[in-house]
């Protein structure tokens, strides 16, 4: 698969367990995100599946996991579970 083409669409989905246990692990690795999500993301409306995307950082074979709902854009909040990087999907 070409790397330089943006992948913008969901790559996949994932239930809320498998959701809670990424963003969990993604944040227990870096403290300073859990603030970053507390700072820029309200919380998630109940849900049973969620989007994930793969990271788009170069060279990066990481998953991008809903974090919560962004607050300053009609977009949610994500987390990559490998390079810890956030973006909004
Ligand atoms: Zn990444």
């Amino acid at each position: 698969m070409s790397s330089n083409i943006a992948q913008n669409y969901p790559y996949s989905s994932e239930d809320e367990t498998e959701r809670a246990a990424s963003i969990a692990s993604a944040l227990a690795r870096d403290g300073s995100l859990a603030d970053k999500v507390k700072t820029e993301a309200d919380r998630l409306p109940k849900g049973d599946r969620w989007w994930v995307w793969k990271c788009p950082s170069r060279g990066c074979p990481g998953l991008l996991h809903t974090a919560g709902q962004a607050r300053n854009a009609r977009a949610v909040f994500t987390i990559c579970d490998t390079c810890g990087k956030s973006s909004l999907r």
